[in-house]
């Protein structure tokens, strides 16, 4: 009986336990000032928008811009369409169609700031309701290619600037704005230039920012707020080719050794055994600020993770979207074999495409390969490779005064460190700063999300306006 009682006291305390955390794990209190928010014409920025959709600056696969008029006659269209802007700015080109804008700071001291954005766009694909190219402004909505991915980005900031500077208003930080001409194929010709300009002229910038996120909209069903997901990092890219080799022969007396069959146990081996990965830094800070609003048992288990952190990284690694998340993923996307049918390999290969979590080096994941090998009699080549990007902080200044303005401008929202899992010019600015931060401010919903790079992209004027407003209160406010 004794032992019994033991139990029961164990057990309340252990309850206990888990609701003080839970108690604990609420939400941090919102700060919202009543100001009033600056005024916006969101038919003007509309139509501004609609206009710049109709340069086709379609970032082509092989490099080159295939219709190089079309960049220029939008860098020159932006001379026009911002004049107080490109009045209180001085213009520097950088590359072909490359520019950057410096905004001079009025208080030598304060730290350098480099805002960037880029106006190439994918090509068109898929069946498109409306004219890609046209800027179609209907039922609200601005259409066209570039309307979310983003040009709208591009537009609303210049348009920001225009504003302040029509007020005679000059920032106390020297602001640096970025246009860059091909983000969608590498940004070797535009950000990669403009940090080389940067690093050229000794230009210190404290903190960049620059697409990678939104406001996410009914994302996580049990979130009953918007998510302003502010990202602080992204993964890098490695692509890694393994080899087996093989003696070969012919396939109607075949040897026991194929390179085929070695191959396809190391590919079994990796995608059955990922790379490690968890609940951890970044990743659990983006879990950490979520789960308070989230439903009582996800918010009771991420309170107390101390206990639960096995049952939610399984649940976590569960998920394609929160798995990618939680750790470097594997994905191999290409195969090659024997060139002919009854011929056996004398080699065999298959390409595997890894996105690397900041806590994860080239070293990491080879030497994660290197132990699911059978064998040495394997050949691992790099072929390409971008480091994950350094993690900036969530504890300053900047990530407070991102955060601050997003809640002055959105109603009902949750503000979440995030991070970008697929590539952006930002990975060219870890060469200025540890602190690059990526977030466009408008409202996307997983439907929203889903039109980038696809069909029938497009905008709401109503997102204009706002994000307008934003850009305007973070750089008075900086
Ligand atoms: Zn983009």
């Amino acid at each position: 009986m004794r032992i019994l009682k033991w139990i029961g006291l164990a057990f309340g305390v252990l309850i206990a336990v888990l609701l003080i955390n839970f108690m604990r794990f609420s939400p941090d209190p919102v700060d919202r000032t009543n100001a009033a928010l600056p005024d916006v014409d969101t038919n003007a920025v509309a139509e501004l928008l609609s206009q710049s959709i109709q340069f086709q600056t379609i970032s082509h696969p092989l490099g080159a811009p295939n219709r190089p008029d079309d960049y220029q006659r939008f860098l020159d269209w932006v001379t026009t369409a911002f004049p107080n802007a490109s009045q209180a700015m001085d213009r520097t080109l950088v590359s072909g169609f490359t520019p950057i804008y410096h905004w001079s700071g009025t208080d030598p001291d304060a730290g350098a700031i480099l805002m960037s954005g880029h106006y190439d766009v994918v090509p068109i694909a898929g069946e498109w309701s409306r004219d890609p190219w046209a800027g179609d402004i209907v039922d609200g909505y601005v259409w066209g290619r570039g309307t979310m991915d983003m040009k709208s980005g591009v537009v609303t900031l210049l348009r920001a600037v225009d504003q302040l500077a029509a007020q005679g208003f000059k920032p106390k930080h020297d602001i640096y704005i970025a246009l860059t001409q091909d983000e969608e194929i590498g940004g070797q010709g535009g950000a990669a230039a403009v940090a080389q300009y940067m690093l050229d002229q000794g230009i210190k910038i404290d903190w960049t920012l620059d697409e990678g996120s939104f406001v996410l909209r009914d994302i996580i069903s049990s979130v009953d707020s918007d998510i302003a997901m502010i990202n602080l990092a992204e993964k890098g890219y490695l692509t890694v080719r393994i080899t087996a080799k093989a003696d070969g022969g012919h396939s109607s007396m075949p040897q026991t050794d194929n390179a085929i069959a070695r191959l396809a146990e190391v590919i079994s081996a990796l995608q059955v055994n990922q790379v490690p990965g968890g609940l951890d830094g970044l990743t659990a800070d983006t879990f950490d600020t979520l789960a308070p609003h989230m439903t009582f048992v996800e918010k009771l288990l991420f309170a107390n993770a101390w206990l639960f952190k096995p049952v939610l990284e399984h649940v976590l690694t569960g998920a394609h979207t929160t798995n990618a998340l939680l750790r470097t993923t594997t994905a191999p996307t290409m195969l090659q074999g024997s060139e002919t049918e009854n011929v056996l390999p004398q080699a065999a290969s298959v390409v595997i495409n890894f996105r690397l979590h900041p806590r994860d080096t080239v070293d990491t994941v080879v030497d994660h390969i290197k132990v699911h090998l059978p064998d040495d009699d394997f050949e691992i080549d790099v072929l390409r490779l971008r480091p994950a990007s350094p993690v900036a902080d969530k504890d300053g200044d900047t990530f407070a005064h991102l955060s601050a303005t997003v809640q002055r401008v959105f109603d009902n929202v949750v503000i979440v460190p995030g991070m970008t899992v697929g590539g952006t010019d930002s990975s060219h600015y870890a060469a200025l700063t540890d602190h690059s931060y990526r977030f466009l401010p408008f409202v996307a919903t997983t439907e929203d999300v889903g039109l980038l790079h696809a069909a029938d992209e497009r905008i709401s004027i109503e997102n204009l306006g706002r994000a307008v407003q934003y850009y305007q209160l973070l750089i008075e406010g900086l």
